[in-house]
């Protein structure tokens, strides 16, 4: 007789570490209130995932074919990452007014 496979026990989820919690930190600070738009231009693209895989915060990522998606483009921090590493010109990151600026008296 075959015995019953053994249940597999839930790992408690690790506490984040001293450098995640500062990377954190860091990621907060560079946001501050600021807001950014981001264009992928699709007919130069070539799908390659150098954008993705180096955004800190996956604002964008790539989907099972490559390409680049925009996720949440409120986790966009302006770091310029994917413009500076993008081999093909084909991504750019504006920074847009804060929309409470004009709310302001
Ligand atoms: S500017 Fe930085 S945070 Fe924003 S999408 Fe590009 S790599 Fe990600
Ligand atoms: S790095 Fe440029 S070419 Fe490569 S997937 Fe991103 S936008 Fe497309």
């Amino acid at each position: 007789m075959k015995s019953k496979p053994k249940k597999t026990q839930k790992q408690p989820k690790k506490p984040a570490s001293k450098a995640e919690v500062s990377e954190n930190k860091e990621v907060a600070k560079k946001k501050k209130n600021r807001d950014f738009k981001i264009n992928i231009y699709r007919a130069w693209c070539k799908n390659c995932g150098i954008c993705t895989a180096f955004c800190p915060t996956k604002a964008i990522v790539s989907d099972e074919t490559g390409r680049p998606e925009i996720a949440d483009a409120s986790k966009c921090i302006g770091c310029f990452q994917c413009f500076q590493r993008c081999p093909d010109f084909c991504i750019a990151v504006f920074e847009v007014e804060d929309k409470d600026k004009d709310k302001e008296e």
